[in-house]
C-alpha cells in the first residue's frame, strides 16, 4: 500500500494543530478538514432543524428503528434518487447508515472475500484504505489525471484489474479534487467496469454540489449496464455532517448484484450496524421534500465564490499551482513546487511550518496519496479564506529563494 493507512486525515490535522505556535496569537484558520459547519455561512436551513425538533418532541421516535432503516426513510430516499435515474428504485434498495462513512464500511465488508482487491482513486479518500485494511481487502490505486479534469486513467484500470478485482470506487463530485465528471466519462467508466465484470462503488456524498460546467450525473444512470452501489448522506448537501444520516443503495435494476444471497447477507450485516438515531431518520422524508431550492442555490453560490477566491489567490503564490478549476464538492488540490523554497523539503514539511508560523492548516497531499501537493478545503468563510491564503503568500515570500535574490540586488 502506498498511502499511509496508519495516519487518518483527522490524525494528521490534530498533529498540525498541536504544532501551531500560540505565541504568535494569530487566529487559527483551518482549510484542512471538510467540515463546513465551522463557518457560519454554511448553516443548514430551518425546515431541516424544525423537522428534527418536532420528531424529537413527538416522542414517537424514541424506540429502535428496523436495522435497515425506517420504511418511510428508505422510501423517501429511493424517490429522491430515482428523480435523476431512468428507472425507479425500490425502498428495498435503500439501507440507512450512520453517514456515508458507514456506507463505505458496509460496501467493503460485503465485498470482502479471500484475495479480493478493490480499485480506488489516487488522490482519494483515505477511509477506503482504512476499511479495506481491516477487512483484509487489497487496495489497488489508479491515477486521476490532473491535466484531464482529474478523470480516471482508464488504461491504468485495465492494467490493474484481474480475476480477483471486485469493484472500482468513483468519487463524484470529487474529494479531494473538486472534479465533476461528464456523462461521457461516467459512461466510459461504466463500460470499463462492465468489461471486467466488476461493481462500481459510487461515492456521491457530494451529489448535486456541482457549480461548474458539468452538471452532476449520478453513476446509477448506468445501473442497467453495470451494478452500482450508491453511497450518500445528508452531511454535505444539507450541511449536517454531525447528524450521521447516510445511505447505501443497490442501484441495480437488472439484479446482477441483488441476488437473494447478497440481499440476505446485506440484511444480516445491517443487524450488527446500528444506524443513525430514529428521530433523525424520521425527519428525512420532510427534509427531502421541503428543503427550498434557494438553500441549495445559496450554498452553491458560496462554493463557487470561495473556489474562485482560491484560484485567484493561488495564482499569486508562485510555489502553488492548480491544474484544474474545481467544479464541485468542497476541496481542491494544488501542486507544490518545493524547488522554489529554500528550506522546505516536501508537502508535510510545508504544512507543518505553515501551521507553526501562520496558524493556517492545509492538508499535506501525501495523506490523500499525492506527495508534494496540498489539499485546500474551500468550504470556508470568504474573508477567512482570503486571509488564510494571504498568509500562505507571505509564508512563501519568507521561504523563497526569490526574496533572497531581491535583497541581494
Ligand atoms: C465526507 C465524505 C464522506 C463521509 O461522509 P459522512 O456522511 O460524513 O460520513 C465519504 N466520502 C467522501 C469522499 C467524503 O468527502
Amino acid at each position: 500500500m502506498d498511502t499511509p493507512t496508519n495516519v487518518t486525515i483527522k490524525g494528521i490535522l490534530g498533529i498540525l494543530m498541536s504544532n501551531i505556535d500560540e505565541e504568535k496569537k494569530k487566529r487559527v484558520i483551518s482549510l484542512g478538514m471538510g467540515d463546513p459547519t465551522a463557518y457560519s455561512c454554511f448553516t443548514t436551513t430551518h425546515v431541516v432543524q424544525d423537522t428534527v425538533v418536532e420528531n424529537l418532541e413527538s416522542q414517537k421516535f424514541n424506540g429502535y428503528a428496523p436495522t435497515v432503516g425506517l420504511p418511510q426513510t428508505r422510501k423517501a430516499i429511493s424517490e429522491y434518487l430515482s428523480m435523476n435515474l431512468p428507472y425507479q428504485l425500490s425502498p428495498d434498495d435503500v439501507y440507512i447508515t450512520a453517514g456515508c462513512t458507514q456506507a463505505i464500511e458496509v460496501a467493503i465488508s460485503i465485498l470482502a472475500k479471500p484475495n479480493a482487491n478493490i480499485l480506488v482513486p489516487k488522490p482519494g479518500f483515505p477511509i477506503y484504505e482504512l476499511c479495506a485494511a481491516f477487512r483484509n481487502v487489497e487496495i489497488r490505486h489508479f491515477d486521476l489525471l490532473p491535466d484531464k479534469g482529474w478523470e480516471v486513467d482508464l488504461e491504468a484500470v485495465d492494467a490493474l484489474t484481474d480475476e480477483n478485482t471486485v469493484a472500482i470506487v468513483i468519487i463524484n463530485p470529487g474529494n479531494p479534487c473538486g472534479n465533476v465528471y461528464s456523462y461521457q466519462h461516467l459512461k466510459k467508466i461504466a463500460e470499463t467496469a462492465k468489461k471486467h465484470k466488476i461493481l462500481v462503488i459510487a461515492d456521491e456524498v457530494y451529489g448535486h454540489l456541482a457549480f461548474g460546467e458539468n452538471p452532476f450525473v449520478p453513476m446509477g444512470v448506468f445501473g442497467s449496464m453495470v451494478p452500482v452501489l450508491t453511497l450518500g448522506s445528508l452531511s454535505k448537501r444539507w450541511l449536517v455532517p454531525g447528524w450521521r444520516l447516510g445511505w447505501f443503495v443497490t442501484t441495480d435494476p437488472n439484479g446482477f448484484f441483488k441476488n437473494t444471497k447478497n440481499v440476505q447477507r446485506l440484511k444480516k450485516y445491517f443487524d450488527i450496524c446500528g444506524g443513525p438515531a430514529t428521530f433523525i431518520q424520521a425527519a428525512v422524508p420532510r427534509i427531502l421534500e421541503d428543503t427550498k431550492e434557494v438553500f441549495f442555490t445559496r450554498t452553491l453560490g458560496i462554493l463557487k465564490q470561495t473556489s474562485d477566491i482560491c484560484l485567484k489567490k493561488i495564482k499569486e503564490i508562485p510555489c502553488l499551482s492548480c491544474p484544474q478549476k474545481p467544479q464541485g464538492a468542497m476541496a481542491m488540490m494544488a501542486k507544490l513546487n518545493v524547488s522554489l523554497l529554500k528550506d522546505i523539503s516536501d508537502d508535510i514539511d510545508f504544512c507543518f511550518k505553515l501551521a507553526k508560523e501562520e496558524s493556517v492548516i492545509l492538508l499535506p497531499g501525501l495523506t490523500v496519496g499525492l506527495k508534494d501537493w496540498v489539499r485546500i478545503t474551500f468550504a470556508a468563510e470568504p474573508s477567512s479564506l482570503e486571509e488564510a491564503l494571504d498568509r500562505v503568500k507571505s509564508f512563501y515570500q519568507r521561504h523563497s529563494y526569490q526574496q533572497k535574490v531581491q535583497i541581494d540586488l
